[in-house]
């Protein structure tokens, strides 16, 4: 789950990682009256689920309280494309207002879980303010990186090291040393996935504080941290990819096709979508219903999927152990009728309740082709294609 930089500077304060004097708002006043408080100039950020906003005017220096209501009037409400967005983009509800530091150097800070390791891995960059991708491109040995050890942590002498090869003055060692440490229990107690500081800056006066923060939290671990699940914000995500959530479905939009893929299980997954390959097609997404699903969340996994516009026909590949292909094929019946869809459909049931599940789908009177098995599915969608027209 992805937060907004202010949720996650509300954290990094809580383990004692500085971040500059700010407050969020949600209405040009409010931000003007948060401006005059912090007094002088003050930058306005934008609080939206991507980075790159600095260079598409996202976060903006101003001088005064009135110039950060207008500049905050120019942000809320509309939406904002950055190199990290879709072309449409994502809404501005809020901003950030910050005080403004004297800022002497940029540099990078960051930690995520390496699943070639397993473990946590903090990477440390002099060249901070920039895109990390763009600098482990170009220079990939300005890129210091160090694993912590997922029984021990990340022991004094790491935290040492990484804050040697930020390449920090002497007078801010100590603070950079305790910074990195504090940054790390912050990944581990709040089960992130990733923590990104980018730019930490030193700053005039030789402080190191972290100016931007991104946090992802691990999904599969928010049951323990009911006070950060409610940081979630429903608006940053796609409307389709917000409902699949909500129905507790795993949904991934795909770019580019033309076929909706309606699944049980991850491996099941990538076959589909090699099968759909295979015949001539380019997934338009795919939707796991995962292990027990009821009818009324196959009902919702279906009508996902064919609220997806990009979709023109849709294969359903299940491998029915847990799941009854019975309830399965009720609730894409129900759905389809329902949703009057006219797209239609190719599905492969095997396990449990198949035979059932194939009979209640070609009783339904839609455009449903059944098929034992995956191969014999992609027959079918290969002739189904050819009948729409057009390719990818
Ligand atoms: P991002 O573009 O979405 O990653 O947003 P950042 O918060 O990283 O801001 C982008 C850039 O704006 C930073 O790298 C800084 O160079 C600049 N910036 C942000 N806040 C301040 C500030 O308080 N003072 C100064 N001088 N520059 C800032
Ligand atoms: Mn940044």
């Amino acid at each position: 789950m992805n937060i907004h930089e202010y949720q996650a500077k509300e954290i990094l304060n809580r383990f004692g990682v500085p971040t500059p004097r700010a407050e969020v708002a949600s209405t040009p006043s409010e931000a003007k009256q948060i401006a005059s408080q912090i007094g002088g100039r003050v930058v306005v950020k934008a609080q939206v689920h991507a980075g790159g906003r600095g260079k598409v005017g996202g976060v903006r220096l101003v001088d005064s309280p009135e110039e950060a209501k207008k500049v905050s009037a120019e942000l809320i409400g509309t939406r904002l494309i950055t190199k990290q967005t879709g072309a449409t983009g994502v809404p501005v509800d809020k901003v950030m207002i910050a005080e403004t530091l004297d800022i002497k150097d940029e540099l990078y800070l960051s930690i995520v879980i390496d699943g070639d390791l397993g473990a946590p891995v903090v990477m440390a960059s002099t060249e901070g303010g920039m895109e990390i991708e763009e600098v482990a491109e170009a220079t990939p040995e300005k890129i210091f990186r160090i694993a912590g050890d997922p029984l021990i942590g990340l022991t004094g002498y790491h935290a040492r090291d990484i804050a040697m090869a930020l390449g920090v003055p002497k007078q801010s060692l100590k603070s950079t040393i305790k910074l990195v440490s504090d940054l790390y229990r912050v990944f581990i107690e709040n089960d992130c996935s990733l923590v990104e500081i980018n730019p930490l800056v030193i700053t005039e006066d030789d402080q190191v504080i972290a100016l931007d923060a991104k946090i992802n939290l691990e999904d599969d671990a928010l049951f323990r941290h009911p006070n950060l699940a409610k940081m979630r914000d429903h608006n940053q995500q796609d409307p389709l990819e917000q409902r699949a959530d909500e129905a507790d479905l795993a949904y991934v939009k795909l770019d580019g096709g033309r076929v909706g893929c309606m699944v049980n299980g991850a491996g099941l997954a990538m076959a589909t979508m090699d099968i759909t390959k295979s015949a001539g097609a380019d997934p338009a997404n795919f939707l796991d219903i995962g292990g027990s699903a009821d009818q009324k969340r196959i009902e919702e996994a279906f009508k996902i999927i064919v609220d997806d516009e990009d979709v023109e026909i849709i294969l359903v590949n299940l491998f029915a152990g847990i799941a009854r292909s019975d309830v399965v094929a009720q609730g894409i019946v129900a759905a389809a009728k329902e949703t009057k869809t006219t797209v239609p459909m190719v599905v492969a049931m095997r396990g449990t309740n198949a035979e059932e599940g194939l009979e209640i789908l070609s009783n339904s009177g839609l455009d449903i082709t059944g098929a034992p098995d995956l191969a014999g599915a992609a027959v079918v969608l290969q002739q189904k294609l050819l009948e729409l027209g057009g390719s990818d």
